[in-house]
């Protein structure tokens, strides 16, 4: 039990839903099937938790910097893609690498990886014609991310998905003006695909207790956007840092997450036994609080050169075991 006990508002328990979010995410669900809209719905008209979507915008974080970064994000959102070009270029793996190399030297992204897409990541209802998927990785400013859950971290949230979303259009504006149709997928709102599948399938790192991808470059402190495609990019693989048995032995999370609504072992959740976030208490704190973050910030994966050291560290504890 955490030590911080948190007593919801009861003005946002009021739009609760008569229906759970762990059911509609599929907890203790074996069957495999696509994920369903909850909350970060594209509208939050056609969603169970479209009330508290809408609740969360109404907290005033204090700052006027909210107001300024949100018409930022707008501008990247409603600026039109680039037609696609009538020749198609072919798409060569040195190109590729020296398109992702350059546009993480000029911190338009952090971390790129490609996957072959799986139907299974498209939410319910939605068809993606597409054959791969290019994820895109941004990485949080580790002191703004560590005041969460005040307000200045989820301003840091804001700002990295702004950047994630431009990240995702400039990479769908260079593949179309090669020819290649790409649809950028941009947050925070849901979109046609959940991201974190594909961002493990291209070796964005493990899942971690807390419900998020931990790398060892920037751990748990980042955001993701991606992009639809059919060109044929070079493709990635899973990463395995030793991070998912780490997570069996910490709770630094658990511990700090004030609506305890972090599991200490993993759950079913539509075919896969994973680690998984209460929803239903985690969404409280999380309106309350601009998007908490708590537990990303306090994840020792977090920490800036703490996370390449302590996977170099597992990596040899598993050398000397094998
Ligand atoms: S975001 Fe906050 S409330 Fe939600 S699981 Fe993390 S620490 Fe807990
Ligand atoms: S705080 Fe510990 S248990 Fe939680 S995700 Fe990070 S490493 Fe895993």
């Amino acid at each position: 039990m955490s030590q911080n006990a948190f007593v919801p508002d009861p003005e946002q328990m009021m739009l609760w839903p008569d229906v759970s979010g762990n059911d509609i995410n599929g907890l203790n669900n074996p069957n495999p099937s696509n994920p369903k809209y909850v909350y970060w719905g594209n509208s939050p008209e056609d969603v169970a938790f479209g009330a508290l979507q809408r609740w969360f915008y109404s907290v005033d974080p204090g700052l006027p910097e909210y107001a300024t970064e949100r018409e930022n994000r707008a501008k990247i959102l409603a600026a039109p893609l680039k037609d696609v070009a009538a020749q198609k270029a072919e798409m060569t793996d040195p190109m590729a690498r020296i398109f992702f190399e350059a546009a993480i030297k000029n911190k338009i992204f952090d971390k790129a990886g490609v996957a072959r897409f799986d139907p299974l990541w498209a939410f319910e209802g939605v068809e993606i014609k597409f054959r791969y998927i290019i994820v895109l990785g941004v990485q949080h400013d580790y002191d703004a991310i560590s005041e969460a859950p005040k307000p200045e971290a989820g301003l840091e949230v804001m700002r990295q998905y702004s950047r994630a979303a431009f990240g995702a259009k400039s990479v769908a504006n260079w593949l179309r003006g090669l020819g290649w149709d790409a649809e950028p997928l941009t947050g925070p709102m849901s979109g046609k695909v959940t991201l974190i599948p594909p961002a493990l399938a291209s070796g964005f790192g493990e899942l971690g207790k807390h419900g998020s991808i931990i790398n060892p470059e920037f751990g748990a402190s980042f955001r993701l956007s991606g992009v639809l495609t059919d060109c044929p990019l070079p493709l990635d693989e899973p990463a395995d840092h030793g991070i998912d048995d780490f997570c069996q032995n910490c709770r630094i999370c658990e511990v700090a997450c004030p609506p305890d609504a972090l599991f200490s072992e993993k759950k079913m959740v539509r075919g896969t036994t994973k680690w998984y976030v209460d929803f239903d208490k985690c969404l409280p704190f999380f309106n309350e609080h601009q998007g908490c973050a708590i537990c990303i910030a306090q994840c020792p994966w977090s920490r800036p050169g703490v996370g390449v050291n302590l996977a170099k560290k597992l990596h040899r504890r598993k050398q000397r075991k094998s």
